[in-house]
């Protein structure tokens, strides 16, 4: 015989994906498809995603970041996954909680962490000056300033310049680029 919730509904479980790139979105994505009762709530920074494949023809010119460019929000209608836009500042796993830069907090049953990797300024002496300065550019990611300057220098060169390119050690964020 079924005891306890037997005529009642339970609230959706909710499962909260910190991050909205290739990984959050996925995984929100597939929970949501494969299991629609959950409630998936994404929680992601930036406005627009801007992916990185395909963003290496901005350097010959003649594509630009639009084409790579996709709302958020898309998902979030086309798969009912919720959108909550702030940054992550912590996570209390004690309250199962995240908290918001800026104040707020989102609840969760489940935490999936999908922020991605960012640069080890500090493991290379002279990296943080070096890419302020604006000499020394990446396409790490698509969504910024670094391609549309890259492409712009390389324009600006004049034939028989050189260019150094530079490999770091994995983990990094297209191991099989090079
Ligand atoms: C030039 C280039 C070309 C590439 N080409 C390919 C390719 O052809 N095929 C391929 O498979 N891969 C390619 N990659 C690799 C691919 O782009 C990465 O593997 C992928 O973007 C990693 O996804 P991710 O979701 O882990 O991280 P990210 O894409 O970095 O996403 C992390 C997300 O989390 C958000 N975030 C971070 N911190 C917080 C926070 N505190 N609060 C809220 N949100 C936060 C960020 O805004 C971001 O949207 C390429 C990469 C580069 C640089």
């Amino acid at each position: 015989m079924r005891t306890g919730c037997v005529g009642q509904r339970r609230a959706a479980e909710r499962v909260v994906v910190a991050g909205g790139g290739f990984a959050g979105a996925t995984c929100a994505r597939y929970l949501k498809k494969w299991a629609p009762a959950l409630d998936v709530t994404r929680i992601e920074t930036v406005a627009f995603c801007v992916a990185c494949p395909m963003s290496n023809r901005m350097l010959a010119g003649g594509f630009g970041l639009r084409s790579l460019a996709r709302t958020h929000e898309a998902l979030a209608s086309d798969y009912g996954v919720r959108l909550v836009r702030g940054t992550v500042a912590r996570i209390d796993h004690d309250k199962r909680q995240v908290l918001l830069v800026g104040g707020g907090a989102v609840g969760y049953k489940r935490l999936v962490v999908a922020s991605g990797i960012d640069f080890a300024t500090q493991s290379s002496a002279g990296l943080a000056p070096a890419l302020d300065s604006g000499r020394v550019l990446h396409a790490w990611r698509s969504g910024g300033l670094q391609i549309t300057r890259m492409r712009d220098r390389l324009a600006e060169m004049r034939p028989g310049g050189t260019v150094v390119v530079h490999v770091p050690r994995a983990p990094f964020r297209c191991p099989p680029g090079p």
